[in-house]
């Protein structure tokens, strides 16, 4: 369906580096679950931006809070005080129960920060030696791309070297903590915990494939940290804000986190925004001066957060997710499809494992990716090509989840035949 139009954008584009690979297809309008290319061509979004459109695309009660701080104060906000940031915070008390927030712009500014904010603790709180603490991660996570987050994440690639110091999914004795195995934190910290001031992990592992920790390791790991005097701090940048059915998916676990990443949907996907929320007893240590940057909690962003938050709680987000999440996974097993040998996730973070019987240089994630594109559904490959991530705004409408579920069965079968 493309025509020169398409042909022009791309050849503009080819000067534009990095991203996610996109498919060639040049988007121009997303409203709740569904998008526009420039052609005019329809696609059901499947996808959510990488769980960005957790209130839908372009929420009008969103985009009129960023469009009006857009017309009336759109400066950065670091030299005075931003009101919208100040009703944020008051937000989050109220709906996560945290004392404060500092914020910033994308999800890896926010695990860089918590990393500071845990290391700063270690110091003054936990009396750890200056230059000492170590923030743990787990096997396969993925925390961000700047180096400092590519540290924390377990395998960074070597040509970006050399990586920051104590930080990282393997213990300062050696110890390599595994995603999801209890005991390789235990071990971890039975021998370190004296310098290890923060254990950092996903709640259900995103990027790595939308990976599910055993039943109970999120509440092990977090009195493991509770016994070692070291925090917990939980990168909900994907898993939050309603995504996976609750408004946290660290509570399902019955668990406080210390700290809280957030980002991608905190300001409903029409600005960057990110935060880190704790209580006081951590969050007090921040001193001016120690994080920032210039366009942090911007106006526009910030105001768009509050409206995001207030769409959150009224429009049952959460619920809507786990609803739909569970609607979702019906469709998806109705079709019986050979190829598909399980579903992995919550809500409306989901991912298809595609049989490694049937995977083949013809039949993977990359190659269904396109086809569904192709017939107007937006999915995405994950896990090396042998998963597909699911994941549609929770305000989906129902017909139109049903009829990507019909797109997607079909394309399964049309590639493997
Ligand atoms: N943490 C998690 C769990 C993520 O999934 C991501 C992004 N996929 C990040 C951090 C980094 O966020 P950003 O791309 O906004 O820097």
């Amino acid at each position: 369906h493309f025509t020169d139009k398409t042909r022009a954008i791309l050849d503009e584009y080819e000067r534009c580096k990095g991203g996610f690979q996109p498919l060639p297809i040049a988007l121009t309008k997303a409203r709740n679950a569904t998008l526009w290319d420039v052609e005019g061509n329809r696609y059901i979004d499947f996808l959510s931006f990488f769980a960005v459109a957790n209130m839908g695309h372009a929420h009008p009660k969103i985009v009129e809070a960023a469009c009006t701080a857009i017309r009336e104060c759109p400066m950065a906000n670091t030299a005075f005080v931003n009101p919208s940031y100040a009703r944020l915070a008051s937000k989050i008390k109220e709906i996560f129960g945290y004392d404060s927030i500092v914020c910033m712009c994308t999800g890896a500014d926010s695990t860089d920060t918590a990393t500071k904010i845990a290391r700063k603790w270690g110091y003054k709180i936990k009396g750890i030696p200056s230059g000492k603490a170590v923030v743990l991660t787990a096997s396969a996570c993925y925390h961000g791309i700047t180096i400092s987050t590519h540290s924390l994440s377990s395998a960074p690639e070597d040509v970006f070297g050399p990586y920051v110091p104590g930080v990282g999914p393997v213990s300062p004795s050696g110890v390599l903590v595994e995603y999801g195995d209890i005991e390789s934190l235990k071990k971890a910290l039975e021998k370190d915990h004296e310098i290890i001031a923060a254990f950092m992990v996903e709640p259900i592992q995103g990027s790595a494939g939308i990976v599910d920790p055993p039943e109970g390791y999120l509440k092990q790991a977090y009195d493991l940290c509770k016994q070692y005097n070291v925090l917990f701090i939980a990168d909900e940048v994907q898993t939050g804000l309603g995504r996976t059915g609750e408004l946290l998916h660290s509570w399902r676990s019955g668990v406080k986190p210390d700290l809280v990443c957030l980002g991608k949907a905190l300001a409903g996907g029409v600005a960057p925004l990110s935060a880190v929320c704790g209580n006081a007893d951590v969050m007090d240590i921040i001193e001016g001066g120690d994080i920032g940057s210039t366009m942090a909690a911007n106006p526009p962003a910030t105001a768009a957060a509050v409206a995001a938050l207030e769409v959150l709680v009224d429009e049952r987000i959460a619920e809507q997710s786990k609803e739909k999440g569970k609607l979702l996974r019906e469709l998806l097993k109705a079709e019986n499809l050979a190829q598909v040998s399980g579903f992995t996730g919550a809500g409306m973070l989901c991912a298809a494992i595609l049989n490694p019987e049937y995977v083949t240089p013809r039949f993977n994630g990359p190659r269904l990716r396109r086809l569904c594109a192709k017939r107007g559904l937006m999915v995405n490959s994950a896990s090396g090509g042998n998963r597909v991530r699911i994941c549609p705004p929770p305000t989906i409408e129902e017909d139109l989840l049903a009829e990507g579920v019909k797109i997607f069965a079909q394309c399964v079968r049309d590639l493997e035949s």
